[in-house]
This record gives C-alpha cells, sequence and structure tokens, in this order.
C-alpha cells in the first residue's frame, strides 16, 4: 500500500548557521521532501536581520541542495525582527525576495537574547505597517517572557493578548503564530480574521508527560514545551480537520546529543522522518485524506504556486536510526509504520 502526498511546505525549520557541521548535512531532509521550507533566522551566533544576510544564507542553502542533486525545492527567506529593524530594513528585504520577519519575544527560546519585549514590540507601529504594506508575513514566536512570579507552562496563554493586538490594529498584516501548543491558542487562531498557525509533528503526540513524565527526556525538551494531554488532542483536532488556517511547521531545530545533555539546549530534530510521522498521527486520527491539506493550506499565506510534484510514502516498517549527525533525532529507535520511497 502506497501513500500520494504533495510535496508540500514545511513553514517553519532550522538549518543552524552555515559555518556549522550540522548545515550541509541536516538541508537535504527537509529539501528532498518539501517544495519549500521556511528558514528560521535566529543563527548563532549571527542572525539573519537583512536581506542582504538572507540573500547569503539562502545562496549557501541552495549550494548544499545542488551538491546533493536536489532540485525543486525553494528555501523561504525570513528576517529577524528585532529593536534594530525599521520600515527601511522592511522595505530592503522585501527587494531582496524575504518573505516573512519573525519575532522572538526577549529569551524565550534558542537565541533570542536579541529578541523584543512586549513594549518594545508594541511600539514597532512603522514596522509591522511596513511589512503589510509589502505583504510580508509576520511569524511569532508567541510565548510572552515571565517574570520569577509567572509560571512558564502559561507563557504561550500570556501572549495572546499581544497577539490579539497585533491582528485588530494592522488588519491587513498576516501573522502566523508559530508551533502552537495549547487549546487557548489555537481557539484564538480560528477567531481572528488574519492570523494562521503551524503546528510541528511532535507536538500531535508529545505531551508534558513524554519529557519530564518519567526519567528527564532533553530529546523532547523543546519550546514551547509540549503541554497537556488535552492541549495535544486540541492540536491533532485543529491539524487534521481540513482547516484552512493551520499548516505545517516542523520546527525541526537540531543540536548535539552533547550540547543537549550539557546545556539543556531547547528543540527537537524531526525533520528526517516528520512526514512518516505525519502520517501515523493523520492515520491514527482516521484522517488521512487530510493531510495533504496539512501539507499545502500555508501556500496562499506565503503566494506559493500549487504544489505538482509528490512523495510516495510506502507501507514499510522502519527503525529511526538512534543517531545522526550526532544528534538524537525525534523519535530515535523506534519503528515506523511508513517509510518514504
Ligand atoms: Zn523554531
Amino acid at each position: 500500500m502506497n501513500l500520494l502526498l504533495p510535496r508540500g511546505h514545511d513553514l517553519h525549520v532550522h538549518f543552524r548557521s552555515y559555518d556549522s557541521k550540522l548545515f550541509p548535512n541536516v538541508i537535504g531532509y527537509t529539501a528532498r521532501r518539501f517544495s519549500s521550507a521556511l528558514v528560521m533566522p535566529n543563527t548563532s551566533p549571527n542572525p539573519i536581520l537583512t536581506g542582504a544576510d538572507a540573500d547569503a544564507y539562502r545562496h549557501a542553502i541552495l549550494k548544499v541542495a545542488d551538491d546533493q542533486g536536489i532540485t525543486g525545492f525553494t528555501p523561504l527567506m525570513t528576517i529577524q525582527i528585532t529593536e534594530s529593524t525599521t520600515p527601511k530594513t522592511i522595505a530592503d528585504a522585501h527587494t531582496s525576495g524575504v518573505v516573512a520577519g519573525k519575532v522572538y519575544p526577549l529569551g524565550v527560546t534558542t537565541n533570542s537574547g536579541n529578541g523584543l519585549t512586549i513594549p518594545s514590540l508594541m511600539r514597532k507601529h512603522d514596522v509591522w505597517q511596513a511589512m503589510a504594506d509589502v505583504g510580508m508575513v509576520l511569524c511569532l514566536h508567541g510565548e510572552r517572557p515571565f517574570s520569577a512570579n509567572e509560571f512558564c507552562l502559561q507563557a504561550e496563554v500570556s501572549f495572546l493578548p499581544t497577539l490579539q493586538w497585533l491582528s485588530k490594529t494592522f488588519c491587513l498584516l498576516k501573522i502566523v503564530m508559530e508551533h502552537v501548543t495549547t487549546a487557548e491558542a489555537v481557539e484564538e487562531v480560528l477567531r481572528l480574521p488574519n492570523v494562521y498557525a503551524t503546528i510541528t509533528a511532535h507536538h500531535l503526540r508529545l505531551t508534558l508527560n513524554d519529557v519530564i513524565g518519567g526519567n528527564l527526556d532533553p530529546h523532547a525538551f523543546c519550546k514551547p514545551v509540549a503541554k497537556t494531554p488535552e492541549d495535544r488532542n486540541a492540536l491533532l483536532l485543529a491539524a487534521t480537520c481540513g482547516s484552512d488556517k493551520i499548516f505545517f511547521g516542523s520546527d525541526s531545530a537540531p543540536h548535539t546529543i552533547e550540547s543537549k545533555h550539557l546545556s539543556g539546549c531547547a528543540g527537537i530534530f524531526s525533520a528526517p522522518h516528520a512526514l512518516e510521522c505525519l502520517a501515523e498521527v493523520f492515520e491514527d486520527e482516521g484522517k488521512l485524506d487530510n493531510l495533504p491539506k496539512f501539507l499545502t493550506a500555508g501556500a496562499p499565506v506565503y503566494n506559493l504556486p500549487a504544489s505538482t510534484e509528490t512523495i510516495t510514502l510506502e507501507r514499510k516498517e522502519q527503525e529511526v536510526p538512534k543517531v545522526l549527525h550526532q544528534v538524537r533525532p525525534y523519535r530515535a529507535g523506534e519503528t515506523l509504520r511508513w517509510k518514504v520511497v
């Protein structure tokens, strides 16, 4: 039995800095399976902040794909919005083909030490308007920085008033809440007219139980962290229902086993088997027919052409390697029911 899927879009992926050892090793997993991917800008030590940065990064990504004989793959470039971003930064980036600006609230995830505080985000009217004017998408890591008196698991829900303000104030701005993890966030995304969301493969399966319910599992740790079974069930429903507003973004984010164990870095490396994992989830929900929609629903948001190529998954068991490129991939050592041909 084969499953024919569109060669769709992974609308949130980390390829890491182009001078890191991981960079040439991780791109192929995404580029072979998707016709385009939205490439996150929070590379370290040098983030992607301008159109010129994005141009150089795009060139390096395409060279790796070309060296590996991969064709038909388009990296969709982003810049990080920081305190120093201006309307001119946006106009120049747009000219360079950048399709989205990404906001990391200060300190909420990997490489976000240059992120925005909520007050500074709410002061950047001219930047959000400039993005709306040129049709650039605003991508949000939707967690509010928390103080010692606040609870970290509330960070996504605490961000929702900021999302509501952005949606209402800039009604022509297209906004994507990245990697939503809570039932409350899903509800807001579906309610607000100009807001969309990505959901990862791992958040469709994991809950906080997988991270801290037994022995601490650093390889199941990501930001935003997986939440309750009720939240996971809300994500499952939203992803598999065929919505126009909810689409796939893997947030595949490789960290070496050493950096996971020594520094507790947040991120899950799902790119090698993300499609197979999605097929399992949609099949278990009895919604395999809606998987093509989940892989392509983001196309209108980013003005992407309809997918014409296909990817075939075969009904064949495979074991996920325990280690790839010194990284423990998502579902390492487990047996999957599907395999990309
Ligand atoms: Zn991410």
